[in-house]
């Protein structure tokens, strides 16, 4: 079997431009389904999957982890920058997804799956409609509760919010204040059998992430996400020893050597790798491994589109230490006339059976998403009082 061509197509949807990415064969009828979706970055990542087809067509696509050494290493430059880590997931996703059709098994199959009956999920907040989780004001805890509410007459168990303001490197007791009133709101309106779920976008300084943890320590938040740069493996360890929280990263982790440093250090319990930046399915496997190692749990972040939710639950029935997916479900309206998907999720409890069909078990209509060409994704945005550029 030979690889024949590697094509993108791009999906505008509000807030991101999807990214398709799909590996044709020369056997009849056989191809796979990836996606490398990246905000902000879609020119460059169609791009770099471009750069990186020549090394594709005419290959075997079942001799997976030799295309990923190639796509990696080939071209001197390792791919663990965000776009090529991006792009090489992408058609991972892809190889993966041939595989499983070529042998008529799931891909949770090939891996030794399943090996739980359902997947947990939750949702954001305003379950992906963008104004209602990114543009809640931090001041506006009556908000949050209700949007949780509705999360959980949704079928919900957990969901997540985005309760810290951006703050700058250090500030004083109002946002923690704020912060505080909005996680006891919604604590309030869905009551302990709910899980709460934070995300602080790593705006905050070490500092500042360690006095929100503190904060909202009582209110036995589900995990607490990036409450500084990820980067700052020190800061996240210090904060992780410091509170009974659970601390969660990894979206913007993107390779196995970065992912062994937090570990070491202890800088998370949780580890939201991304299926779709990380590499893929083949380099996200190699993480599972090590958090296993560290028993710390995986929580695959996943806002993207349908192929990345396709992916993100596949690697769930297959790793033990999986404990929940991110999904969201009201990004467009449209999401569902996009794709047809191979698993069920049930509306109580919002929890996924496995899916049957081979490979992904998902099919694109490309004729849907050529109603939404790519746009230009809208700046999202934090700029300081005094002027200053802050994180997103
Ligand atoms: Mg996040």
């Amino acid at each position: 079997m030979k690889i024949t061509a590697v094509e993108t197509l791009v999906c505008h949807a509000r807030m991101r431009n999807w990214v398709f990415v799909k590996v044709l064969t020369d056997q009849p009828g056989l191809f796979g389904w990836g996606e490398a979706t990246l905000e902000w970055h879609t020119r460059s990542v169609v791009a770099a999957i471009e750069d990186l087809s020549s090394l594709l067509v005419g290959q075997d696509p079942t001799r997976i982890e030799h295309l990923w050494q190639t796509m990696y290493r080939r071209h001197f430059w390792h791919g663990h920058g965000i776009v090529r880590a991006t792009a090489i997931a992408g058609v991972d996703l892809a190889l993966w997804d041939i595989l499983g059709k070529a042998l008529g098994v799931p891909c949770s199959k090939l891996w030794g799956g399943p090996v739980r009956d359902h997947v947990r999920t939750y949702c954001h907040l305003g379950g992906g409609r963008m104004e209602d989780f990114y543009e809640t004001a931090a001041d506006d805890a009556r908000r949050f509760a209700d949007l949780a509410q509705q999360a959980v007459a949704e079928g919900f168990t957990a969901f997540k919010s985005m309760a810290v303001p951006p703050t700058m490197p250090l500030e004083g007791l109002k946002p923690i204040r704020a912060a505080e009133r909005c996680v006891a709101a919604m604590r309030e309106a869905v009551g302990d059998a709910v899980d709460i779920m934070v995300d602080c976008h790593a705006r905050p300084s070490p500092a500042m992430g360690l006095q929100f943890a503190k904060a909202l320590e009582p209110f036995g938040l589900y995990f607490l996400e990036e409450p500084c740069w990820p980067e700052n493996v020190a800061g996240l360890a210090r904060i992780n020893a410091a509170v009974t929280t659970p601390i969660a990263t990894g979206e913007r982790v993107t390779h196995l050597a970065a992912f062994r440093d937090l570990l070491a250090a202890g800088a998370c319990d949780v580890c939201q790798l991304d299926i779709t930046h990380c590499g893929g399915l083949s380099e996200a496997r190699r993480i599972a491994a090590l958090c296993e190692a560290h028993r710390v749990a995986l929580a695959p972040h996943n806002p993207q589109g349908p192929v990345s939710t396709a992916a993100s639950l596949e690697f769930g029935f297959s790793q033990p230490s999986y404990v929940i997916c991110e999904t969201v479900h009201n990004d467009v309206p449209w999401r569902q006339d996009v794709v047809e998907e191979g698993f069920v999720v049930e509306r109580a409890g919002r929890i996924v059976r496995p899916n049957e069909r081979p490979g992904l078990g998902i099919t694109i209509n490309e004729a849907e998403v050529k109603k939404h060409p790519f746009e230009q994704e809208i700046l999202q945005a934090v700029t300081y009082a005094d002027g200053s550029v802050g994180d997103w």
